[in-house]
């Protein structure tokens, strides 16, 4: 048994060392994967639950790596992150997505679908910021209502008031801002109020409870705290993997205003979006 282990190990060690060297292989070859355009974003809807319209869609990146397939935004953005890399690539995904959403609503016949863009905390101390995105809303002509930002809660823990005026000023413009993550980052809730956000995005670890009937009913009374602490304060609650129609009957239930996940649809290629049949979705 002792052999075994030692085996397991050396194991371990080699795969650690393997998975270190392809960080750093993936860091070195970040900036000229953008420059090369090797990558592309995916779409998820998010859903009225009222009625199972489309709301919008949030756009989410994926590399296309030459040697080892698509890769998950899991296992780049935080070496974007640590390089910096992350202003330029979330400049592209920004401007990218917003050019997507104009010809969303352009097909729609001006419908106004809206694009959710993540941003990270590095982008949130990026002095261009609010520049940076006026710019991309102007040349694309999209209505800074049409763009939501998404901020996880916890870039936004012990927030001052220098980091929280570039999101205010956006706000201000009319783009919403949305508290990513929410429930993971232990915030102070009384903190809630001094923050410009339009809407509480729900983390899936308090909707998976509400996978299988009868649910676990200390989520039911998490989330329908959740929904009426949001109200209160006049924001939306935009429920996070939703996966079976059961969970999505609760969530609804409980309030909750616009939901995602893959019992409405998977990210997938932008041109999905339209041909849809979500009506069929509708719990
Ligand atoms: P997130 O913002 O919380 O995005 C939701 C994640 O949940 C996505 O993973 C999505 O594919 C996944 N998901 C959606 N519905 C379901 C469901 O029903 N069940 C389950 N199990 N999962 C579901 P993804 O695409 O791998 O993205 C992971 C994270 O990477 C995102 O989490 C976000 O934090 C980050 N990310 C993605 N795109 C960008 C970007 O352009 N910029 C930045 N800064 N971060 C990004
Ligand atoms: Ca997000
Ligand atoms: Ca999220
Ligand atoms: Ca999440």
């Amino acid at each position: 048994a002792k052999a075994a282990g030692g085996n397991r190990f050396e194991f371990a060690d080699a795969e650690a060392d393997a998975r270190a060297i392809t960080r750093h292989g993936l860091t070195n070859a970040l900036p000229a994967a953008l420059e090369r355009g090797e990558f592309f974003i995916e779409y998820q809807p998010l859903v009225h639950m009222r009625d199972g319209t489309v709301h919008g869609a949030e756009a989410l990146v994926r590399w296309s790596h030459p040697q080892y397939g698509v890769l998950g935004p899991d296992r780049f953005i935080p070496l974007a992150e640590r390089t910096g890399l992350i202003v330029p690539l979330g400049r592209w995904v920004l401007e990218e997505a917003v050019r997507q959403a104009r010809v969303w609503q352009h097909e729609h016949g001006g419908a106004a679908l809206r694009i959710n863009v993540n941003l990270s905390p590095t982008q949130l101390h990026h002095p261009g910021l609010v520049a940076d995105t006026v710019a991309v809303l102007e040349k694309s002509g999209l209505a800074p209502g049409a763009l939501c930002l998404e901020v996880t809660e916890s870039a936004l823990i012990g927030a001052d008031d220098e980091l929280l005026e570039p999101l205010r000023r956006l706000a201000e413009l009319g783009v919403d801002i949305a508290l990513d993550d929410f429930g993971t980052g232990y915030s102070n809730l009384a903190n809630l109020r001094r923050l410009p956000v339009s809407v509480l995005k729900l983390d899936r670890s308090f909707t998976r409870g509400m996978q299988q009937q009868p649910a676990d009913p200390v989520d039911v009374k998490i989330v329908e705290g959740i929904v009426a602490l949001a109200h209160s304060l006049e924001l939306a609650v935009t429920v996070e993997g939703v996966e079976t129609g059961a969970q999505a009957a609760q969530l609804r239930a409980l309030g909750c205003d616009t939901a995602q996940g893959w019992y409405y649809a998977r990210p997938g290629a932008p041109d999905r979006i339209h041909t849809l049949s979500l009506s069929d979705a509708v719990p």
